[in-house]
């Protein structure tokens, strides 16, 4: 059966992790009557919540860090009124511990935008001079195929106690291997915007009642449709456009006048979007979840320096660690790691060595692409050939690596670019303009490379031209 897809505003958002979900709200929010279709019986992808029944409590998939200068994802939050479920944020620092010394400290940017902590030893990482600092610029002067590694001091502590650790968090991929101008990006957007961008937030929940539960609400309360259980098999053009989505039960027309976003993970893309080139080689995250209540002298997070647990997170029943790029351990058996990882934590936090608390290891072997230079030149923009087709994801060319921010930036960008259309006319009776103020890019936070992105497109015929014509049709 083939069923119309809706009128005029109508718009079809395929995938609901949160670059659809972003999508969809933003889309919602201006006024554009949404449908939403996910193929799992849940909402939120790679960023959620469930309850583990072993463990008898609610874990996220995996820990997520996020920072007060991710301003999409706060743009997004504040877009489906969820700021009030996060815990107030604390001061700007990152405490670490050096497993191998015992050494502790915690980088602690200042306000404002000159960082004189780096001049402040008490504020800077033991061992490291205000100059290795400085050093890190050489990050913004980087080519296209400089590694992290090739352009910093590998034999400074600076690198070994900081951005080594960040940057394997941050992109997923080992410091050897990992693109230089991402990393650049990254720091550009927190550490260098001082204390304000630094502030870790964390769910006072869980990452679905934080990320996805008040998106589903928001748009529920805007009329959108949202259909689990729906797996795009296919999609069917008709010369320029998409003119039909096909799922399982049923194929469901495209009007002319609707724009699709596409928003699944890039393998599953590359198989519904011909030609389409993304990012293939994926590097897994394994997070130990221990179920027990985080001892007092247990911060927010921590990182983890000269052993195998990276970053410690105190959750509110459980303890968890995560292990970013973790081709090494990944393959090991989850006793053999719930074990080695929890030395590493009670080594750090003075709890006892054994029993091991109650445990679960969650191994995701393609969590996020591989920011390395030769993969980011795979990463596809917004627009793509077919001129009422967008794409969104962590993998698509944000400039930030596979994270949540890159994630929502990517799914507000589609919406920019479908809600910056002349002529374009929400449901509702909204004209373009309207439409217009409310993508703004402080609004929604999507920055210049959201813009770049569509006006890329628009130049090389993508997104932006064609859906000029579709609006017109
Ligand atoms: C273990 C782990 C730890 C992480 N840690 C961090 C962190 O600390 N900080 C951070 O910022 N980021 C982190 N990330 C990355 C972050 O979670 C992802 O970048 C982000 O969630 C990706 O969102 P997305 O919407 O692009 O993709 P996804 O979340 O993969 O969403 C895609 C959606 O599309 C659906 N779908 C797939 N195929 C179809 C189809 N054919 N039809 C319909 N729907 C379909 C999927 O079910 C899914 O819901 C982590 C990821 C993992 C896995």
């Amino acid at each position: 059966m083939t069923r119309r897809g809706g009128g005029a505003g109508h718009v079809h958002v395929v995938g609901a992790g949160l670059a659809g979900l972003a999508a969809a709200a933003a889309l919602a929010e201006a006024g554009h009557d949404v449908a939403l279709y996910e193929s799992a019986d849940h909402a939120g992808g790679r960023c959620r919540s469930y309850f583990d029944s072993e463990l008898g409590i609610r874990l996220d998939n995996g820990n997520h860090l996020l920072l007060s200068g991710n301003r999409s994802a706060l743009a997004y939050l504040r877009l489906i009124g969820a700021m009030d479920t996060f815990e107030p944020a604390g001061e700007a620092a990152i405490p670490f511990v050096d497993l191998a010394s015992g050494a502790r400290w915690s980088v602690r940017p200042n306000r404002g935008w000159l960082p004189w902590w780096v001049l402040v030893r008490s504020r800077r990482v033991p061992g490291s001079g205000a100059r290795e600092y400085l050093a890190a610029l050489r990050l913004r002067d980087s080519g296209p195929d400089d590694t992290i590694a090739a352009r910093l001091d590998r034999a400074s502590s600076l690198y070994r106690r900081l951005w080594g650790p960040l940057a394997v968090a941050a992109l997923n991929t080992a410091v050897e291997a990992g693109s230089a101008r991402l990393m650049w990006r990254i720091l550009a957007e927190t550490l260098g915007r001082g204390a304000a961008a630094c502030r870790p937030l964390a769910p006072r929940q869980g990452l679905s009642e934080s990320f996805v539960e008040p998106a589903l609400a928001m748009l529920r309360g805007r009329g959108a449709t949202i259909r689990f259980g729906a797996r795009l098999r296919e999609m069917l053009f008709d010369g320029p456009r998409v003119a039909a989505l096909r799922f399982d039960r049923e194929a469901i027309a495209v009007a002319a006048a609707d724009p699709v976003v596409l928003a699944v993970p890039a393998p599953v893309a590359a198989r519904l979007v011909p030609g389409l080139v993304v990012p293939d080689d994926h590097a897994p995250i394994v997070n130990a979840h221990y179920r027990l209540a985080p001892p007092p002298q247990m911060p927010l997070l921590a990182g983890l320096v000269g052993g195998t647990a990276e970053w410690v997170f105190g959750k509110p029943d459980a303890v968890s660690v995560t292990v970013s790029a973790a081709d090494a351990v990944v393959d090991r058996p989850a006793g053999e790691l719930a074990a080695t990882l929890w030395q590493d934590v009670a080594r750090a936090f003075d709890l006892p060595a054994a029993p091991v608390p109650p445990y679960r290891i969650v191994k995701e072997r393609r969590a996020t692409f591989r920011a390395t230079p030769a993969q980011l030149r795979r990463r596809p923009p917004t627009g793509t050939q077919w001129n009422n087709l967008l794409l969104a994801g962590d993998y698509v060319d944000t400039g930030l690596p596979a994270t949540i921010e890159g994630a929502i930036r990517s799914g507000l960008a589609a919406a920019g670019a479908i809600v910056r259309l002349p002529g374009a006319r929400a449901a509702g009776g909204r004209d373009h303009r309207d439409s217009i103020e409310r993508s703004d890019a402080t609004r929604f936070g999507a920055d210049a490379s959201g813009r770049d992105r569509a006006d890329r497109a628009r130049q090389h015929g993508g997104a932006g031209d064609a859906l000029v014509a579709v609006a017109a049709a």
